[in-house]
């Protein structure tokens, strides 16, 4: 049986980075870059004001106080957006916008608050230091600096200093296709009334949802019942995509045929079962597509907990990896436990857990249930406690790994 870090290992280094393709800035949030960004300009692009107050010459308010405060000439006003050609002469100051160009001469800002002006005239009532309240041009980013390495998720405050840098367009990795397949005969879409055995059907939606938080495209495939007729027809149709998940049928019940049919369509078993709990009986194939790609894929355990622990420890960092992320590793920090946890075995274990910062200090507890059918478990949570293969029991107040969810 594999363990955790090396059914990762193998997954990883067999999934490849899919092309890139050019979007507009629109497109592009949530999306991966694909191309280095470099600054074409300096930003700012020109000295500018960042505040709204009065430009001037340092050297004239050196002397100012308040009982001899200096008395400048008023000569106009910059606003943002405005030009400003005129050299500023000595003893004069001009009115200026937050973000108006500083006018040539000018070297500080004084902002409004603190000037008193009347005829014509500025009161300055103390010294005020060059650049003072001035943005520099090139201050933030000079032209022909790196700003986003490629590989970068981009969020909205990239969006942001993209269009400042003036790209209308960018390279972003295509978007996996994820098609995910339901399985199991006790299985009852939302909506329909349930008979006696049956199940709604959870894990469509909880993979939907996961599928879209990892930046792929889902496409469902339905429900097929665990007859191998009607998994062989849905699954060869998944096949056709970037990325094939199924849930249900691959443990070792009598009706658990999804890795059979798998195999008879030309998937390679790269493993089956992972020293985890929960989530144990995991598959993961290659299928060699038409167009020579290996199409990753993920045979998932049916226990809704055990799909979305398995979903996001092995397949959402495949379809990062996918989409050329570089920086998709969860932010995994240190927590006191709350709580007594009885641990027997050798596996990895997953526990559902809510993070609190406690005075400074973080505390974590589990969210009640740990049964990998308690999927309320996993909506309660903001967290997963990571308890390693080789960790046993966990007295209340000793420290545990967390992973951000
Ligand atoms: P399996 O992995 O097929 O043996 O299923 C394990 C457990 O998960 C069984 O109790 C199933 O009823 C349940 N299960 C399987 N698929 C789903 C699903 N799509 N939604 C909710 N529960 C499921
Ligand atoms: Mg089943």
């Amino acid at each position: 049986m594999k363990s955790a870090q090396e059914a990762r290992k193998v997954i990883l280094s067999s999934v490849k980075t899919l092309p890139s393709e050019q979007v507009s800035l629109w497109e592009a949030h949530g999306r991966v870059l694909g191309e280095d960004i470099i600054a074409r300009e300096d930003l700012p692009a020109f000295d500018n004001s960042s505040m709204d107050g009065f430009a001037l010459h340092a050297a004239d308010t050196v002397e100012a106080t308040e009982t001899k405060p200096a008395l400048l000439h008023l000569a106009g006003e910059v606003a943002a957006g405005a030009l400003s050609v005129r050299e500023l002469s000595a003893r004069t100051a001009v009115r200026i916008m937050t973000g108006a160009p500083i006018p040539p001469g000018a070297d500080a800002v004084l902002e409004l608050e603190a000037v008193k002006t009347q005829n014509g005239f500025v009161q300055i009532e103390m010294p005020v230091s060059v650049g003072r309240n001035i943005r520099r041009k090139g201050e933030e980013l000079s032209a022909g600096t790196v700003v986003f390495r490629h590989g970068t998720y981009l969020r909205a405050a990239h969006l942001g200093v993209l269009a400042t840098l003036g790209y209308e367009k960018v390279q972003v990795y295509r978007k996996p296709s994820v098609a995910f397949l339901t399985t199991g005969n006790e299985l009852v879409d939302v909506g329909h009334p349930l008979e006696v055995g049956q199940i709604r059907n959870s894990n469509a939606y909880a993979l939907w949802g996961l599928i879209r938080e990892a930046g792929a495209e889902p496409v469902n495939l339905g429900t097929a019942r665990d007859d191998e007729r009607s998994l062989h027809d849905k699954l060869h149709a998944g096949l056709s995509y970037d990325v094939l998940v199924t849930s249900g049928g691959v443990s070792v019940g009598a009706y658990d045929l999804v890795m059979r049919v798998l195999e008879r369509l030309g998937v390679q078993k790269q493993f089956w079962k992972v020293n985890i709990k929960p989530g144990m009986p995991l598959f993961f194939g290659l299928y060699r597509n038409q167009r020579e790609r290996d199409v990753p894929v993920f045979g998932l355990p049916g226990n809704p907990v055990s799909t979305m622990v398995t979903f996001l420890q092995f397949v959402r960092p495949a379809i990062q990896t996918m989409q050329g992320r570089t920086d998709s590793e969860p932010i995994r920090l240190p927590a006191r436990m709350m709580q007594d946890y009885v641990k027997k075995d050798g596996k990895r274990h997953f526990l559902r857990g809510i993070l609190r910062n406690d005075n400074g200090s973080l505390t974590v507890q589990t969210t009640g249930t740990q049964s990998s059918a308690a999927l309320s478990s996993m909506a309660l949570a903001n967290c997963l406690i990571v308890v390693p293969e080789q960790r046993t029991d966990i007295k209340a107040g000793e420290e545990v790994e967390v992973e951000l969810l």
